[in-house]
């Protein structure tokens, strides 16, 4: 571990160790703050969700949301098609 005197660019918690000796001292990141900002941003594993009116390319079921928001609604997949993929 490194020994600095940083603060956290997103929390201002101040930070004393990091893992790695950073070239900038700008737009550092507390563990926390790295962590929330990997997991998506904050709330635990929630993804942010594009909701919608679509269907199943393979079954023909409906898809009221998506992870993404679809460029094609042509050949979409819902949840248990694209596991069986
Ligand atoms: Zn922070
Ligand atoms: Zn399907």
């Amino acid at each position: 571990m490194h020994q600095g005197n940083w603060s956290c660019s997103s929390c201002n918690k101040a930070i004393t160790e990091l893992p790695f000796e950073p070239n900038r001292t700008d737009g550092l990141l507390c563990i926390d703050c790295f962590k929330n900002k990997n997991s998506g941003g904050g709330t635990q594993g929630e993804k942010k969700m594009f909701e919608g009116d679509w269907k199943c390319g393979t079954c023909g079921a409906e898809i009221k949301k998506l992870p993404f928001q679809p460029r094609e609604t042509g050949n979409l997949k819902c949840l248990d098609c694209y596991k069986n993929k």
